[in-house]
């Protein structure tokens, strides 16, 4: 089977499918990271905002004149919820990869468009139980913020960070963290199952980025949750984002026979964010043959094809 994107992936290929800009929480512009990925020898990377496509248009443009493959994509914000042994349910916040979406479906535009809006009402709520706090206000992480940026927590960490209160971003993510009082979940976004149902309506392949990052899932020994993410498969779910920095050894292992009992694909990458996290562009990295099968399945844009 042919499909838009159908190309031969050279075998030694170096390939990053999650890097960010400051079109959301990088610190590259959408053409820097494209020449940054180029001049880390990579051969393919992907565009993958936080709900945004408005990186696409700059990033694809530098890839064609430096001869380097990109895939654009989205890296969408998705609530997930699991009911508790007293039956109360407890939300958690799930980030869902989108490959290759058609960038105008409506119904995609449009959630995606809700998540952004809902993002700085929420920022706001952060932000003023900060104030209470700490010398900084709503006006001073609106200064973070410029056009046409997905805004997260990073930039209240950036107005801090500007204001003295902290020398980088990190000790912030330790003080407004769920569960803190300071933290607020963003509202008013798709649900995992709906985000997967959305992105595959827009032709792109909806893969499940640092599944159980950090130790938010099972320890070692513990049992995995085995019904959510079959649940997930069967909503059209195409793959894990596995080779990644946040992902647990013993959460790779069981993702790893999740993936081959159903035919799914496995991602790796940097999720690079330039000066804004450690991670580095390259760092992890996707098997040529596993990027064969996002590029059969992703119909919704075109690829920029290496020189
Ligand atoms: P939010 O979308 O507001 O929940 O913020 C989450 C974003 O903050 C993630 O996409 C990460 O890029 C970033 N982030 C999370 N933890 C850290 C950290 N320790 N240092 C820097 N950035 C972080
Ligand atoms: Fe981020
Ligand atoms: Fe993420
Ligand atoms: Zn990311």
């Amino acid at each position: 089977m042919s499909s838009i994107n159908s190309f031969n992936v050279a075998a030694d290929a170096r390939i990053d499918l999650h890097a960010h800009t400051n079109r959301s929480d990088g610190t590259d512009s959408p053409a820097e990271l494209v020449t940054n990925a180029h001049a880390a020898g990579l051969n393919w990377v992907a565009i993958t905002d936080h709900d945004t496509t408005s990186g696409w248009a700059e990033a694809e443009h530098t890839a064609r004149q430096l001869g380097i493959g990109l895939v654009p994509g989205i890296e969408v914000t998705t609530r997930g919820s699991r009911i508790r042994e007293d039956g109360t349910v407890k939300g958690f916040s799930v980030h869902m990869l989108a490959l290759l979406p058609d960038p105008n479906n409506q119904a995609l535009a449009e959630a995606l468009a809700i998540s952004v809006a809902m993002r700085l009402e929420r920022l706001k709520i952060i932000t003023d139980r900060l104030s209470e706090d700490y010398d900084v206000v709503w006006e001073d992480v609106l200064e973070q913020i410029s056009n046409g940026k997905t805004a997260g927590r990073p930039a209240i960490a950036d107005a801090m960070v500007a204001k003295g209160i902290f020398e980088e971003r990190t000790p912030f993510f330790g003080l407004v963290r769920p569960g803190t009082k300071y933290y607020e979940p963003t509202r008013g976004v798709p649900s995992t199952l709906e985000a997967i149902a959305l992105i595959r309506g827009a032709g792109g392949v909806p893969i499940l980025a640092h599944p159980m990052a950090r130790g938010t899932g099972p320890g070692l020994g513990q049992p995995m949750p085995t019904n959510e993410f079959t649940e997930l498969i069967h909503a059209g779910l195409g793959g894990f984002e596995i080779h990644h920095r946040d992902v647990d050894s013993h959460v790779a292992d069981w993702l790893y026979k999740l993936s081959f009992e159903h035919g799914l694909i496995v991602t790796g990458s940097s999720d690079y964010h330039g000066d804004g996290k450690v991670n580095r562009l390259g760092e992890n990295l996707t098997q040529p043959a596993m990027f064969e099968r996002v590029l059969e399945q992703g119909v919704g844009t075109t690829v920029v094809a290496p020189a």
